[in-house]
């Protein structure tokens, strides 16, 4: 937003409005010199040996990282880069200049310290998103709250009522409240005045986000550097979801950028703090960022456990099924019915198993095709799905066969069952595609363990079951038989010899 006329008048008169020192000016000069050389800029800084100091030994700290020391001021340029090092020339003096001006009402050492944070965090949250104009990032960080220097130089006396401790929230509210614009207005205008490169003059314009997406990326790593900065000063801390969720929305980035933001942001604080001779922050405060930064890359180890919980469970899922009908598979069917047996006998509940085969399947597959064939497997198992109650458990054993578990259910009710079903299936006309539509008879053959039949386990029970399918097939198909009939009519054929746990070799 642009000053309001009104406020751009009254700076405008402003006689002492705050203003860069004449290196400062010099480095800003040269810095638009388009023929910008190592020669020009060596001299520049060596006219100022404090200066000189600075950017040598930031050229041999941990913020450039870099295999060989800089003995020399030469040396440190090449590996800054000219305009890198002027940018940083030009944070150390801006700083130097500014620090000892007092504003009535802000605490201006915590002033100072948010905005050395803020600057640290912008670079920071440059380099973490890939940028490599990270000084001007630090800069820009820097500046952006230098507004309130001009608001207090323009109206003196204007954060006296203002909350006592620097709260950049709340000081933010009152010049709102107050002027109808903020500092980030106010600093733009400012180093727009002082002829800024306008890359620096937007980033502080669009410094106060407010929780809004930032298109540009340079713009959004200095919106976000000051509530990084805030966050890391809270006295109380504020909840790490609330800054990561506002770190998505203002930069686009996944909050684990943030995690790594923060870790990083503390490993430097130290360098930051030796070169700038200020403390940014307590050892406790430093201790409790590491915290937040561990909690946010925990939330994304969290997520991405459960990413790999939740593939996991799908697979296994998968594992469970039949390819073609998307029942339960035959080895699953063994587990469940394990479970279901053991707590059968555990608790005297009765429990039934039925052992289906579809009549004379191999004819559909020989007249109508194998697809055909396929088509009519799918259908049966739907068809048995809905002909069932919910608690029986439907699955594929293989080839033209089906095994239904039926817990809680005991000879006469799956006799009951056998009946009901054998009928209704036996009237269900399969749609298999080409206006192709069939019926299919089944044959059904019925186990139970219940108060009067006992088996001692799950194989014996499949068996019995097996057995009783064999007979319907004998007794001229379609139908049902139970082993508990056969048995006590002396028909009972001797129980099949097959592993129910294997699967046979593809039919
Ligand atoms: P019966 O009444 O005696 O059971 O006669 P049937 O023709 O149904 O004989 P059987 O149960 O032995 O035949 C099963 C056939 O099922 C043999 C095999 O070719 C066929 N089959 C097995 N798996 C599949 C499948 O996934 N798709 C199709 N289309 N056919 C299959
Ligand atoms: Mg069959």
């Amino acid at each position: 937003m642009d000053l309001p006329q009104e406020l751009q008048e009254r700076l405008k008169n402003v006689s002492n409005l705050p203003s860069p020192s004449r290196v400062a000016m010099a480095i800003m000069d040269l810095a638009r010199d388009p023929d910008l050389n190592l020669t020009a800029v060596a001299g520049l800084i060596n006219k100022d040996p404090a200066l000189a100091t600075k950017i040598l030994r930031t050229a041999n700290s941990a913020l450039f990282a870099q295999r060989r020391r800089s003995d020399n001021l030469r040396k440190a340029l090449i590996v800054l880069g000219l305009n890198a090092t002027l940018t940083l020339a030009l944070s150390f003096t801006l700083v130097n200049g500014f620090r000892k001006q007092q504003v009535e009402g802000i605490n201006l050492p915590q002033f100072w310290r948010h905005c050395l944070l803020s600057a640290t965090s912008s670079r920071v949250i440059g380099e973490v998103l890939g940028r490599t104009d990270t000084e001007d990032l630090f800069l820009a960080g820097l500046l952006q709250d230098i507004g309130i220097l001009a608001v207090d130089k323009a109206m003196p006396g204007f954060y006296a009522d203002a909350p006592e401790q620097f709260d950049h929230a709340a000081l933010r509210c009152h010049e709102l409240d107050q002027l109808g614009a903020d500092h980030a207005d106010f600093g733009a205008w400012l180093l727009n005045h002082w002829n800024m490169p306008q890359r620096l003059v937007d980033a502080v314009a669009a410094s106060h986000a407010d929780g809004q997406p930032v298109d540009d990326q340079f713009n959004a790593c200095v919106a976000m550097s000051g509530r990084v900065a805030a966050f890391c000063l809270a006295q109380d801390r504020e909840s790490t979801a609330d800054l990561a969720e506002e770190f998505e929305t203002t930069t686009g980035y996944p909050t684990e950028r943030l995690g790594d933001i923060l870790m990083r942001l503390q490993e430097q604080v130290p360098d930051v703090e030796s070169l700038y001779e200020s403390s940014l922050i307590e050892a406790d405060q430093a201790e409790q960022i590491l915290d937040q930064a561990r909690e946010i890359l925990m939330l994304r180890n969290l997520q991405a456990l459960r990413t790999a919980e939740t593939r996991n469970q799908q697979l296994e899922e998968a594992n469970r099924r039949d390819a073609l009908t998307g029942m339960f598979n035959r080895a699953h069917m063994v587990t469940m019915l394990e479970q279901e047996f053991a707590a059968s006998v555990e608790n005297s509940w009765p429990l039934s198993v039925a052992f289906i085969d579809l009549d004379k399947f191999k004819q559909i597959n020989d007249t109508h095709g194998h697809l055909a064939g396929d088509k009519l497997l799918i259908s049966t198992a739907t068809a048995l799905v809905d002909n069932l109650r919910d608690s029986d458990i439907v699955t594929r054993y293989g080839g033209d066969e089906f095994v239904i578990i039926m817990p809680g259910t005991d000879h006469e009710m799956a006799c009951a069952a056998g009946r009901r079903v054998s009928a209704q299936m036996a009237r269900v006309e399969h749609d298999l595609g080409n206006n192709l539509t069939l019926p299919v008879t089944l044959s059904i053959g019925i186990a139970s363990y219940d108060r009067d039949n006992r088996f001692d386990n799950v194989d014996e029970l499949l068996a019995a079951a097996d057995a009783a399918v064999y007979a319907v097939k004998a007794n001229g198909r379609n139908g049902y038989a139970t082993w508990t009939e056969l048995k006590s009519a002396g028909e009972a054929p001797a129980a099949p010899k097959r592993d129910y746990r294997v699967a046979d070799a593809a039919v």
